[in-house]
């Protein structure tokens, strides 16, 4: 893709937000420590100059790499946290001893939460880094745009003129688009964990670390085609 289509791209996606975004409102970000939540975070506070907070979840799943990661980042921006526990069950089958049931990660919990917690501390919007491989030629349409715009019906019902919007300003960018915009915000990608296995260094072969690891040989090779096409320019 050439340079002129990505800023055409971004300049697309920017003004499909911003035409919905009112600058120094507050927001809530979802926060994983990963790559595309990182990019949604510095836009949200760097180019719609949202007033932003970041929530986050603690899920018996998560590796402790991922949780510095939250804690690492949300120290060099200084922000405000909300730290959720992720819902567990207690169970007790007659009269035997408590069993704890633990669910399975879901975005409408994650949105259903963050959305009550939103109105709770008078949020305008939610942010979420969900980005087009999350959804786009998925069977699953737990990411799609269409369930988006359910979620934010569903808040409307339940919470009338106080509804925070849910905003995903990723939806429609592929994983190398994003690590483009990210560099050009200047995300710290080197602070941001995808991968889900423990170990201090990400394991290099699941679907996490394989999708990072192409979107940023991409944008390797995209910066050295900006840097030959400046010197073009300059000569
Ligand atoms: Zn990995």
């Amino acid at each position: 893709m050439s340079l002129l289509a990505i800023k055409l791209e971004e300049r697309i996606t920017d003004k499909a937000i911003r035409d919905h975004i009112h600058p120094d409102s507050k927001a809530l970000v979802l926060f994983s420590g990963g790559m595309d939540s990182t990019v949604a975070l510095y836009l949200a506070s760097k180019k719609f100059s949202l007033h932003v907070s970041i929530v986050d979840y603690k899920h018996p799943t998560q590796s402790k790499m991922e949780a510095k990661a939250i804690d690492d980042i949300c120290k060099k921006l200084e922000l405000e946290r909300y730290s959720i526990d992720y819902p567990e069950i207690r169970f007790t089958p007659g009269l035997g001893s408590e069993e704890v049931i633990h669910l399975g990660e879901a975005n409408s919990l994650y949105y259903a939460i963050a959305g009550s917690l939103a109105v709770r501390i008078g949020a305008r919007y939610i942010i979420g880094g969900t980005i087009k491989n999350d959804w786009y030629g998925s069977s699953t349409p737990q990411a799609s745009p269409k369930h988006f715009s359910t979620l934010n019906m569903l808040l409307r019902r339940e919470y009338g003129k106080n509804a925070p919007l849910i905003i995903t300003p990723l939806l429609y960018l592929d994983k190398k688009q994003v690590a483009v915009l990210g560099h050009i915000l200047g995300v710290p990608f080197d602070m941001t964990r995808s991968c889900p296995k423990e170990g201090v260094n990400p394991c290099g072969k699941c679907s996490y670390c394989l999708k990072r690891s192409d979107a940023l040989l991409y944008l390797d090779g995209f910066l050295r085609d900006a840097t030959k096409f400046k010197s073009l320019e300059n000569s």
